[in-house]
């Protein structure tokens, strides 16, 4: 039987990750964690210019890894980021599931280890990095589910339509079994 006291809540919303009342914000690094595109220049704005300078002493992140910084000018109750570097999809043959499976599982990680009890997802990898949005929207909920974490609240933001509704399908799913 699973423990019921530390099943984590998870929830999916449409939005700006940089505008969520969560502990912390998982950002989809490169591994030099200096910033990038997509959502992790967003992040990067609105942490401001110190997150590159924690990212740059904490470098390199490998991809399926994760590693914390502060969230700087993030407004509260924001204090953490957490990055992770999710992999490039070249045809889904390379491990690429794996990867952003264990992009999950290690930010829960490192959630876990800094005591937080909230914590945003965007959609790894479905930007740049190309991965297939309803695969990545599975994953995103099938690893979330099955952390072992003291996590309570994940919630996943989509930021546009039809991720939003890749993941509430999936975790609609999850939850009717
Ligand atoms: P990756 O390089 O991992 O593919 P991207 O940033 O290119 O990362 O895209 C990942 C997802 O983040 C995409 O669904 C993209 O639309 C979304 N995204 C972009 N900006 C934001 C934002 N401000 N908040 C939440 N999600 C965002």
């Amino acid at each position: 039987m699973p423990d019921a006291g530390r099943m984590v809540t998870i929830e999916v919303v449409q939005g700006d990750i940089t505008r969520q009342a969560v502990d912390a914000v998982v950002t989809a690094a490169n591994e030099s964690l200096l910033g990038g595109g997509g959502v992790d220049g967003a992040v990067h704005r609105a942490a401001g210019p110190r997150l590159a300078e924690a990212g740059a002493r904490v470098a390199p992140c490998a991809p399926g890894d994760a590693i914390a910084t502060p969230a700087f000018d993030l407004p509260p109750p924001v204090q953490h980021v957490i990055h992770t570097v999710g992999p490039v999809w070249e045809g889904g043959g390379r491990g690429e599931a794996d990867v952003l499976v264990s992009c999950y599982r290690r930010s829960l990680e490192v959630a876990d280890e800094l005591g937080v009890r909230s914590v945003a997802f965007p959609a790894i990898a479905t930007g740049v990095h190309g991965f297939p949005v309803e695969e990545a929207a599975r994953i995103a909920v099938t690893a979330v589910a099955a952390a072992d974490t003291d996590v309570a609240l994940v919630r996943l933001v989509a930021f546009d339509p039809e991720t939003h509704a890749a993941l509430t399908d999936h975790l609609h799913r999850h939850l009717t079994g």
